[in-house]
């Protein structure tokens, strides 16, 4: 049994670190990112460049379409190092090239064509439409429905809280076809064109952590039958399995390289600042927040990185990965806590990362499963396998 990572990826995540190290850390007392908009071109597009010149260029994307067709592990380490950054955005980093939604990978030939070569060459963006008003950690209980009409589908209802969905030219929908089946076979994924007749971008939520999701309504949108990605009835699983990807990378990987540099920031801290004529550090309350984070961050980078292994073997990681993101968004959200109190009053100021990260890790307990979902899940399925 070996608990290190490989030598390329060891390799891979110090080149990535001095990367970030380098070119975005000292960013961050220029730019930080809030709102939907994305990195400014001006910034973006240097940094893109120098991360295709390390090879660093579309990584999720398989390499039969001209990606580096990473596997998890790689990706995740990757994921944690850029993390330890505040001068990304959280929830869309166009750092190695466009966001490729996987879905798009289950396109025909035709589909690929229209849709997924013109994503990858950032010419245009998807959304990912599914929670609803009434729909959120239970989709399944969607209501937006699309019934067939000779060769198209009528889609009817209103997907809320969809990050991008205001500069997106298509929208990966989740629509119930057979209401009977539901999950089991009666939700089906369509790509829909955002400038179709009947959609409407009825309004934006703007949260604390600066992201402003949008709601759609579709109004009796007619959509080709053509445009169904996969077969009818497969949406759901589909999508199931990119959200379990994407848990164990952002819910995961990113949490872990954001606490790993608030314990740096800590420590430091602690060094350096001296009250009542001792430094922080010689604190044994300061010790104890410090010993705590470390040993909880590190329980928790050893579970990222078995659990990416285990998905990369081909095995059912899906409660693997519910363990992973419970574990790593209330590990962060602890450790950045702790980083703030031992800051004191700077701890809460924006000249420091820390407020930011501790808006976004509030926020991953809550989207793609809010973590009391999560546990539900995990408990179910041990119940259900339990051998008497
Ligand atoms: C910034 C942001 C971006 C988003 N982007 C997208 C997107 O691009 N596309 C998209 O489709 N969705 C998106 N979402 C939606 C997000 O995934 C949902 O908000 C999330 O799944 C929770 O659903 P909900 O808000 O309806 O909460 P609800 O389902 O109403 O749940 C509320 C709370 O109830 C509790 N709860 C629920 N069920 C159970 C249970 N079984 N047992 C115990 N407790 C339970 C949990 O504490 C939960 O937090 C986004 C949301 C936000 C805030």
């Amino acid at each position: 049994m070996d608990f290190n990572l490989p030598t390329e990826l060891r390799m891979l995540k110090r080149t990535v670190r001095e990367f970030v190290d380098r070119e975005l850390i000292p960013l961050e007392r220029e730019y930080r990112p809030e709102g939907e908009e994305g990195m400014p071109e001006k910034y973006l597009r240097p940094l893109q460049e120098k991360a295709k010149a390390l090879g660093f260029w579309l990584l999720d994307v398989p390499q039969e379409y001209g990606g580096a067709g990473l596997g998890l592990l790689a990706r995740c380490v990757i994921a944690e190092e850029v993390s330890r950054s505040v001068a990304l955005p959280f929830r869309s980093i166009e750092l190695f090239g466009p966001e490729v939604r996987p879905v798009l990978f289950h396109c025909d030939a035709e589909q690929k064509e229209r849709f997924l070569y013109p994503v990858i060459r950032g010419e245009k963006r998807v959304c990912f439409a599914q929670t609803e008003p009434d729909a959120g950690s239970d989709p399944a209980g969607m209501r937006t429905r699309a019934v067939r009409d000779g060769d198209h589908f009528i889609l009817n209802g209103t997907k809320r809280f969809i990050t991008g969905a205001g500069s997106a030219d298509y929208a990966q929908v989740m629509a119930v076809t057979d209401p009977e089946k539901r999950a089991h076979g009666g939700i089906t994924c369509f790509i829909v064109d955002m400038k179709s007749p009947g959609v409407t971008l009825e309004r934006q939520w703007h949260t604390m952590m600066g992201d402003a999701p949008w709601e759609i309504v579709f109004n009796n949108v007619r959509v080709l039958a053509t445009d169904v990605i996969g077969k009818v009835g497969e949406g759901f699983s589909l999508a199931q399995k990119w959200i379990t990807d994407g848990r164990i990378r952002g819910h995961g990987a990113r949490p872990v390289g954001i606490a790993q540099r608030a314990l740096d920031m800590m420590i430091e801290y602690a060094q350096n600042r001296v009250t009542f004529g001792v430094p922080l550090a010689e604190r044994q309350a300061v010790q104890f927040m410090i010993a705590d984070s470390i040993m909880e961050l590190h329980a928790a980078r050893l579970m990222v990185y078995e659990c990416a292994w285990r998905s990369d073997l081909g095995e059912d990681v899906r409660d693997l990965s519910y363990m992973v993101k419970i574990t790593c968004a209330e590990m962060a959200g602890r450790v950045v806590d702790r980083a703030i109190q031992v800051h004191g009053g700077v701890g809460l100021t924006k000249d420091l990362p820390l407020e930011w990260w501790y808006r976004q890790v509030r926020s991953i307990r809550i989207t793609e499963g809010a973590t009391e979902v999560l546990r539900w899940r995990l408990a179910q399925n041990a119940i259900r396998t339990h051998k008497k």
